[in-house]
Protein backbone atom coordinates (compact mmCIF):
# COMPACT_ATOMS: atom_id res chain seq x y z
CA UNK A 1 0.00 0.00 0.00
CA UNK A 2 1.64 3.68 -1.04
CA UNK A 3 1.94 6.21 1.61
CA UNK A 4 -0.11 9.29 1.25
CA UNK A 5 0.77 12.84 1.58
CA UNK A 6 -1.79 16.03 2.11
CA UNK A 7 -0.03 18.90 1.09
CA UNK A 8 -2.27 22.04 2.00
CA UNK A 9 -1.94 25.05 -0.43
CA UNK A 10 -0.85 22.55 -3.47
CA UNK A 11 -2.73 24.29 -6.41
CA UNK A 12 0.60 26.34 -7.41
CA UNK A 13 4.22 27.25 -6.79
CA UNK A 14 5.91 24.99 -3.43
CA UNK A 15 3.10 22.98 -2.73
CA UNK A 16 2.35 22.15 -6.13
CA UNK A 17 6.39 21.26 -6.31
CA UNK A 18 6.26 18.90 -3.43
CA UNK A 19 2.90 17.22 -4.97
CA UNK A 20 4.95 16.19 -7.98
CA UNK A 21 8.17 15.58 -6.53
CA UNK A 22 6.33 12.98 -3.61
CA UNK A 23 4.01 11.01 -6.65
CA UNK A 24 7.25 10.82 -8.37
CA UNK A 25 8.44 8.54 -5.15
CA UNK A 26 5.20 6.70 -5.24
CA UNK A 27 2.78 8.56 -2.74
CA UNK A 28 -0.64 8.73 -3.11
CA UNK A 29 -1.49 12.43 -3.06
CA UNK A 30 -3.93 14.75 -1.20
CA UNK A 31 -4.21 17.82 -2.71
CA UNK A 32 -5.70 20.98 -0.89
CA UNK A 33 -6.34 24.70 -1.99
CA UNK A 34 -8.87 27.84 -1.27
CA UNK A 35 -8.38 30.73 -3.02
CA UNK A 36 -6.43 28.89 -6.02
CA UNK A 37 -8.83 26.15 -5.98
CA UNK A 38 -9.63 26.02 -9.92
CA UNK A 39 -6.24 25.59 -10.60
CA UNK A 40 -6.12 21.77 -8.14
CA UNK A 41 -7.67 19.89 -11.26
CA UNK A 42 -4.72 20.54 -13.62
CA UNK A 43 -2.63 19.12 -10.80
CA UNK A 44 -4.54 16.60 -10.33
CA UNK A 45 -4.39 15.80 -14.11
CA UNK A 46 -0.51 15.81 -14.06
CA UNK A 47 0.16 13.42 -11.51
CA UNK A 48 -2.64 10.86 -12.55
CA UNK A 49 -1.13 10.84 -15.79
CA UNK A 50 2.77 10.96 -14.99
CA UNK A 51 3.05 9.00 -11.84
CA UNK A 52 -0.05 6.57 -12.00
CA UNK A 53 -0.74 7.24 -8.24
CA UNK A 54 -4.14 7.97 -6.49
CA UNK A 55 -4.79 11.35 -6.45
CA UNK A 56 -7.68 13.66 -5.18
CA UNK A 57 -8.25 17.96 -4.88
CA UNK A 58 -10.28 19.67 -1.56
CA UNK A 59 -11.35 22.53 -1.71
CA UNK A 60 -10.85 23.50 2.09
CA UNK A 61 -10.25 26.64 4.24
CA UNK A 62 -7.67 25.61 6.34
CA UNK A 63 -8.59 28.10 8.75
CA UNK A 64 -11.91 26.99 9.17
CA UNK A 65 -12.31 24.02 11.39
CA UNK A 66 -15.32 22.72 10.15
CA UNK A 67 -14.08 22.14 6.59
CA UNK A 68 -10.54 20.68 7.82
CA UNK A 69 -12.82 18.04 9.65
CA UNK A 70 -14.75 17.09 6.61
CA UNK A 71 -11.68 17.46 4.08
CA UNK A 72 -10.21 14.68 6.19
CA UNK A 73 -12.85 12.74 7.09
CA UNK A 74 -13.24 12.20 3.27
CA UNK A 75 -9.31 11.99 2.70
CA UNK A 76 -9.26 9.07 5.04
CA UNK A 77 -12.56 6.96 4.20
CA UNK A 78 -10.97 7.36 0.52
CA UNK A 79 -7.36 6.94 1.02
CA UNK A 80 -7.27 4.49 4.20
CA UNK A 81 -5.02 7.31 6.08
CA UNK A 82 -2.64 10.10 6.19
CA UNK A 83 1.06 9.50 6.46
CA UNK A 84 2.66 12.70 5.53
CA UNK A 85 1.33 16.55 6.40
CA UNK A 86 2.69 18.92 4.75
CA UNK A 87 1.14 22.48 6.10
CA UNK A 88 1.97 24.90 3.30
CA UNK A 89 -0.64 26.66 2.61
CA UNK A 90 0.02 30.62 3.38
CA UNK A 91 -0.60 34.37 2.37
CA UNK A 92 1.20 37.43 2.59
CA UNK A 93 0.50 41.09 1.68
CA UNK A 94 3.07 43.77 1.87
CA UNK A 95 2.07 47.30 3.17
CA UNK A 96 3.82 49.73 4.83
CA UNK A 97 2.47 49.85 8.47
CA UNK A 98 -0.03 53.36 8.93
CA UNK A 99 -1.64 51.47 6.07
CA UNK A 100 -2.64 48.33 7.98
CA UNK A 101 -5.83 48.11 9.33
CA UNK A 102 -6.17 45.52 12.62
CA UNK A 103 -8.08 43.30 10.40
CA UNK A 104 -5.51 42.58 8.03
CA UNK A 105 -3.25 42.19 10.62
CA UNK A 106 -5.65 39.20 12.26
CA UNK A 107 -6.42 37.58 8.98
CA UNK A 108 -2.83 36.73 7.91
CA UNK A 109 -2.24 35.58 11.69
CA UNK A 110 -5.66 33.72 11.58
CA UNK A 111 -4.66 31.81 7.60
CA UNK A 112 -0.94 30.70 8.42
CA UNK A 113 -0.94 30.32 12.13
CA UNK A 114 -4.24 29.15 13.33
CA UNK A 115 -4.55 27.36 10.19
CA UNK A 116 -1.49 25.47 10.63
CA UNK A 117 -3.02 24.70 14.46
CA UNK A 118 -6.48 23.34 13.48
CA UNK A 119 -5.03 21.02 10.75
CA UNK A 120 -2.30 19.89 13.14
CA UNK A 121 -4.89 19.05 15.37
CA UNK A 122 -7.25 17.65 13.88
CA UNK A 123 -5.15 15.40 11.49
CA UNK A 124 -3.44 14.11 15.37
CA UNK A 125 -7.02 12.01 15.42
CA UNK A 126 -6.21 10.02 12.49
CA UNK A 127 -2.56 10.18 11.83
CA UNK A 128 -0.97 7.33 14.29
CA UNK A 129 3.06 6.62 12.81
CA UNK A 130 4.08 9.57 10.07
CA UNK A 131 5.60 13.09 10.03
CA UNK A 132 4.05 16.64 9.81
CA UNK A 133 5.98 19.70 8.02
CA UNK A 134 5.26 23.11 8.37
CA UNK A 135 6.46 25.30 5.90
CA UNK A 136 7.81 28.18 8.08
CA UNK A 137 10.50 30.91 6.38
CA UNK A 138 13.33 32.36 7.66
CA UNK A 139 11.39 35.76 8.43
CA UNK A 140 10.26 33.45 11.08
CA UNK A 141 13.33 33.81 12.28
CA UNK A 142 15.77 36.55 11.31
CA UNK A 143 14.90 38.23 7.92
CA UNK A 144 12.55 40.12 9.41
CA UNK A 145 10.52 42.77 7.39
CA UNK A 146 8.33 45.28 9.00
CA UNK A 147 6.01 45.56 5.60
CA UNK A 148 4.98 41.95 6.11
CA UNK A 149 5.29 42.58 10.22
CA UNK A 150 1.97 39.69 10.06
CA UNK A 151 3.49 37.39 8.19
CA UNK A 152 6.62 37.39 9.80
CA UNK A 153 4.88 37.15 13.12
CA UNK A 154 2.95 33.91 11.83
CA UNK A 155 6.10 32.53 10.60
CA UNK A 156 7.51 33.08 13.84
CA UNK A 157 4.30 31.28 15.43
CA UNK A 158 4.59 28.18 13.29
CA UNK A 159 8.17 27.64 14.52
CA UNK A 160 6.46 27.43 18.15
CA UNK A 161 4.01 24.97 16.90
CA UNK A 162 6.10 22.51 15.42
CA UNK A 163 8.13 22.44 19.16
CA UNK A 164 4.84 21.89 20.89
CA UNK A 165 3.23 19.27 18.49
CA UNK A 166 6.74 17.58 17.96
CA UNK A 167 6.08 17.27 21.85
CA UNK A 168 2.85 16.66 21.64
CA UNK A 169 2.84 13.48 18.96
CA UNK A 170 5.93 11.96 20.12
CA UNK A 171 7.28 9.61 19.60
CA UNK A 172 5.72 7.89 16.66
CA UNK A 173 5.35 11.19 14.72
CA UNK A 174 8.19 13.99 13.89
CA UNK A 175 7.28 17.34 13.62
CA UNK A 176 10.08 19.84 11.40
CA UNK A 177 9.74 23.21 10.25
CA UNK A 178 11.26 24.30 7.37
CA UNK A 179 12.55 28.02 6.84
CA UNK A 180 13.28 28.60 3.12
CA UNK A 181 14.49 32.22 2.07
CA UNK A 182 13.62 33.44 -1.40
CA UNK A 183 11.91 31.27 -3.96
CA UNK A 184 10.48 31.70 -7.00
CA UNK A 185 6.99 31.40 -7.24
CA UNK A 186 3.77 33.56 -7.66
CA UNK A 187 3.71 34.82 -4.08
CA UNK A 188 6.90 37.29 -4.89
CA UNK A 189 5.67 38.54 -8.36
CA UNK A 190 3.93 41.86 -7.33
CA UNK A 191 7.09 43.13 -5.11
CA UNK A 192 9.41 45.69 -6.80
CA UNK A 193 11.87 44.12 -9.82
CA UNK A 194 14.81 46.72 -7.70
CA UNK A 195 13.89 45.40 -4.42
CA UNK A 196 13.87 41.84 -5.92
CA UNK A 197 17.34 42.20 -7.67
CA UNK A 198 19.19 43.45 -4.53
CA UNK A 199 17.44 41.32 -2.14
CA UNK A 200 19.02 38.30 -4.86
CA UNK A 201 22.79 40.01 -4.14
CA UNK A 202 22.68 39.06 -0.49
CA UNK A 203 22.54 35.57 -1.48
CA UNK A 204 25.50 33.48 -1.23
CA UNK A 205 24.17 31.30 -4.22
CA UNK A 206 23.33 34.31 -6.22
CA UNK A 207 19.62 33.43 -7.07
CA UNK A 208 16.34 33.01 -5.54
CA UNK A 209 15.09 29.17 -5.06
CA UNK A 210 13.67 26.77 -7.20
CA UNK A 211 10.33 25.32 -5.73
CA UNK A 212 11.53 21.70 -6.41
CA UNK A 213 14.80 22.49 -4.02
CA UNK A 214 12.40 22.92 -1.03
CA UNK A 215 10.09 19.72 -2.21
CA UNK A 216 13.11 17.93 -2.01
CA UNK A 217 14.09 18.64 1.75
CA UNK A 218 10.22 17.68 2.63
CA UNK A 219 11.11 14.69 1.04
CA UNK A 220 13.66 13.96 2.80
CA UNK A 221 12.11 14.70 6.44
CA UNK A 222 9.76 12.37 5.74
CA UNK A 223 11.96 9.50 4.49
CA UNK A 224 13.17 6.95 6.46
CA UNK A 225 16.58 8.75 6.41
CA UNK A 226 15.06 11.78 8.32
CA UNK A 227 13.20 10.21 10.73
CA UNK A 228 15.20 10.69 13.66
CA UNK A 229 14.91 14.45 13.28
CA UNK A 230 11.72 15.73 15.18
CA UNK A 231 10.83 19.90 16.75
CA UNK A 232 13.38 21.39 14.40
CA UNK A 233 13.54 24.22 11.71
CA UNK A 234 15.54 23.64 9.18
CA UNK A 235 16.84 26.62 6.86
CA UNK A 236 17.15 26.51 3.16
CA UNK A 237 17.99 29.83 1.85
CA UNK A 238 20.91 29.41 -0.15
CA UNK A 239 23.13 31.23 2.70
CA UNK A 240 20.76 34.64 2.39
CA UNK A 241 22.50 37.52 4.71
P1 LIG B 1 1.77 30.70 -3.39
O1 LIG B 1 0.99 31.91 -3.07
O2 LIG B 1 2.24 30.48 -4.78
O3 LIG B 1 0.95 29.38 -2.91
C1 LIG B 1 0.31 29.30 -1.69
C2 LIG B 1 -1.00 28.57 -1.88
O4 LIG B 1 -1.63 28.45 -0.58
C3 LIG B 1 -1.98 29.34 -2.78
O5 LIG B 1 -2.42 28.53 -3.84
C4 LIG B 1 -3.12 29.70 -1.83
O6 LIG B 1 -4.39 29.70 -2.44
C5 LIG B 1 -3.01 28.62 -0.77
N1 LIG B 1 -3.66 29.01 0.50
C6 LIG B 1 -3.43 30.13 1.21
N2 LIG B 1 -4.23 30.16 2.30
C7 LIG B 1 -4.97 29.02 2.26
C8 LIG B 1 -5.97 28.49 3.12
N3 LIG B 1 -6.40 29.15 4.17
N4 LIG B 1 -6.47 27.27 2.82
C9 LIG B 1 -6.06 26.59 1.71
N5 LIG B 1 -5.13 27.08 0.85
C10 LIG B 1 -4.59 28.29 1.12
O7 LIG B 1 3.01 30.71 -2.38
P2 LIG B 1 4.34 29.84 -2.31
O8 LIG B 1 5.46 30.77 -2.56
O9 LIG B 1 4.23 28.58 -3.07
O10 LIG B 1 4.35 29.58 -0.73
C11 LIG B 1 4.06 28.33 -0.13
C12 LIG B 1 4.48 28.42 1.33
O11 LIG B 1 5.88 28.70 1.41
C13 LIG B 1 3.78 29.55 2.10
O12 LIG B 1 3.47 29.14 3.40
C14 LIG B 1 4.82 30.63 2.13
O13 LIG B 1 4.65 31.50 3.23
C15 LIG B 1 6.09 29.81 2.26
N6 LIG B 1 7.30 30.54 1.84
C16 LIG B 1 7.40 31.05 0.58
C17 LIG B 1 8.56 31.74 0.23
C18 LIG B 1 8.75 32.35 -1.12
O14 LIG B 1 9.72 33.12 -1.31
N7 LIG B 1 7.90 32.07 -2.10
C19 LIG B 1 9.60 31.88 1.17
C20 LIG B 1 9.46 31.34 2.44
C21 LIG B 1 8.29 30.65 2.76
Amino acid sequence: MNKVVLITGSAQGIGEAIAYRFAKEGYDVILNDYFNYDKIALVEENIAQKYFVKVKGYKADISNETEVQTMLKDAISFFGKIDVLINNAGIVTDLPIEDRELSMFEATIRNNLTGTYIISKEISKYMKKGSIINISSTNGIDTVYPTSIDYDASKAGIISLTKNFAILLAPNISVNSIAPGWVNTEMNKQLPEEFLKEEQSRILKGRFAEPEEIAGLALFLASKDGEYITGQTIRIDGGLK
